[in-house]
């Protein structure tokens, strides 16, 4: 038996037992005539004492020389600690050893494993490993593993049944680039790895199984921008016999589930708004809705009052930051110019400052009226003391730049709090999104989204104006989770793929199996997925997904520890029918 109890077993309970404990050296302390170590698993640590008077020689000699991360085995004595630890599981104990083996040597680590290390991010995924024997790294898997036992349980309970599905599949369009696999046994053929589940789990449903869920990989192959894994991990999810409204409910009792077991937290109703609304509202389409600052437009009471930067515009919009009217000259100047950077492109930023007396000061005084700018305040919602901060321009742009905006005070003045919850739900997506560059429409969700039913007529007319049963869930500013209720009609299918710019020809190819599958009784069916990395990064306090993922890839896709990808030697790729354009890296 390698050990009795774990290092972060025992406390008082078990004075003067006889235990034996197996783990890492985090510490060696050697004063000499007393050698005290800190004895490292999974489960804590526990102070390990050799004491040259009590310790047999050659076990106190050896305790001397043990190095960082050597793995020891040890049997002793329980015995209570003279300078007690009360922020730690074991810190009235320590064990006096009698007997020691080393089970392995270790290296010195190119970083010390503790919770404030001096190893930076790119020397830490090289030696993953060790960076995994942080208690803060191992505290977000095993957080990562409740989560998912979580979705696990509350699923399993609800019927949902957990059905894999294959990784070398063909392309499934979630807009992304696919990563393919050659296929040795069919020459110059390929696999497509998933980019979600999606026609399988529809799959699923054509063969009755009702409801499914998956937590599994899925592979897309786009530019990483920040905190994104070309592999990531979704709770995928589908159901049979279902309208929108039941998956709403059934999802919206998952995340209540999960905040409550979780986070101890508990949400009312999760509030409902339209794609078109949050993006009026919010300039976005996963609003954070901790704090207010809405937009308010002000096109009617700006405009045509000889303001020309104003008048000229297609759009004039503004938010009311609270408590910010004492802003200083030099701070507002400081925002004007962030909003002019290239990342976020605004011409300009006008502020309307609501004194506490009553009065305003303004960017833009020359033009408007004291009454003028008291009925922005109005609009605005503007509290006195509040400051109005107002961008103008193009439709689209200026609501993305006022987004940016929002966030970056919301950010600076403390509103995204952690601790706080507030989901909701965003639904009414357009079906279909114009490209310029295609010319042609992209589906905004997926090519297997239903329109809503009312909008069937309007598909042949006015296709842009066609709304989608599909909805996302989002959460403090992320989207969480995105569903749909699906197409299971062959006909409609296939004008959605028209529609797509697809050919029959390529439809047939790419897709005819579902097409098929909808001609054999296909019921009516929906789902959702929810990304986990991102879901319990959030749940974590975090923004950062790596640090959920035990193995995950830098932002050039790479896996710095084995490093990969790497180059196929020459036989390989002969086998798999492929030239290599560059020669291979040395
Ligand atoms: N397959 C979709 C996605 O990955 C989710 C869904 O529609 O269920 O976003």
């Amino acid at each position: 038996m390698y050990r009795t109890h774990d290092c972060g077993a025992l406390s008082l309970e078990q004075l003067n037992q006889t235990v034996t404990l197996a783990g890492w050296v985090q510490k060696n302390r050697n004063k000499g005539f007393i050698v005290w170590i800190d004895l490292r698993d999974r489960y804590g640590i526990t102070q390990l004492v050799f004491d040259e008077k009590r310790t047999p020689k050659e076990v106190f000699e050896t305790a001397q020389g043990l190095g960082r991360e050597f793995v020891i085995q040890v049997t002793g004595t329980v015995i209570e600690r003279e300078s007690k630890n009360p922020n730690m599981a074991t810190g009235a104990i320590e064990v006096l050893v009698e007997e020691l083996s080393v089970l392995n040597t270790s290296k010195t680590p190119p970083f010390t494993i503790e919770d404030q290390t001096d190893g930076g991010e790119e020397l830490r995924m090289q030696y993953r490993y060790l960076d995994l024997r942080r208690t803060s790294v191992k505290g977000n898997l095993l957080f990562r593993h409740q989560v998912s036992m979580a979705v696990r349980n509350y699923l399993s309970k609800a019927g949902f049944i957990d059905v894999e599905t294959p990784y070398l599949i063909k392309s499934t369009p979630e807009g992304a680039r696919d990563f393919v696999v050659p296929s040795r046994m069919n020459e110059g053929q390929f696999y497509a790895l998933p980019q979600s589940p999606q026609t399988f789990k529809q799959l699923l449903m054509v063969g009755g199984l009702d409801k499914y869920f998956q937590i599994v990989k899925c592979f897309r192959d786009e530019d990483l921008r920040a905190d994104r894994q070309p592999e990531f991990t979704q709770i995928d999810c589908e159901m049979t016999f279902v309208d929108q409204e039941a998956i709403l409910s059934q999802f919206e009792g998952l995340t209540r589930h999960l905040l409550k077991e979780i986070k101890g937290i508990e949400v009312a109703n999760f509030p409902r708004i339209s794609y078109e609304e949050a993006i009026k509202t919010y300039g976005n389409d996963k609003p954070d809705i901790r704090f207010g600052m809405k937009f308010k437009e002000l096109n009617t009471l700006a405009q045509g009052k000889g303001f020309g930067v104003f008048d000229s515009q297609e759009l004039v919009v503004g938010i009311a930051v609270p408590g910010a009217a004492e802003m200083s000259r030099k701070e507002i100047d400081a925002l004007i110019d962030w909003v002019k950077r290239p990342q976020i492109g605004a011409k300009g930023l006008v502020y309307v400052k609501c004194n506490a007396d009553g009065s305003f000061k303004s960017s833009v005084d020359k033009f408007f009226t004291h009454d003028d700018l008291a009925a922005w305040a109005k609009h605005s919602k503007a509290q006195a003391g509040d400051l109005i901060l107002i961008l103008s321009g193009e439709v689209k742009a200026t609501r993305t730049q006022l987004s940016a905006l929002r966030m970056e005070l919301a950010e600076r003045l403390g509103l995204r709090n952690p601790k706080e919850f507030a989901p909701l739900w965003v639904t009414d997506f357009p079906l279909l999104e114009w490209d310029e560059e295609s010319e042609h429409y992209h589906a905004m969700h997926h090519p297997f989204t239903a329109p809503k039913p009312e909008h069937l007529e309007l598909l042949k007319t006015d296709p842009r104006a066609v709304k989608a049963n599909a909805y996302d869930l989002v959460l403090n500013g992320n989207e969480i989770g995105g569903g749909s209720i699906r197409i299971h009609d062959q006909q409609l299918q296939s004008q959605m793929f028209d529609l797509l710019g697809f050919t029959k020809e390529e439809a047939q190819a790419q897709f005819g199996f579902l097409m098929d599958a909808f001609q054999y009784g296909a019921p009516p069916h929906g789902g959702i997925a929810f990304g986990l990395d991102r879901l319990v990064a959030i749940l974590g306090g975090e923004e950062t997904i790596r640090d959920f993922i035990a193995f995950p890839k830098n932002n050039a896709g790479r896996d710095v520890m084995i490093d990969a990808p790497a180059p196929i030697n020459e036989e390989q790729l002969n086998e798999l029918y492929l030239k290599s354009n560059s020669p291979p890296k040395e």
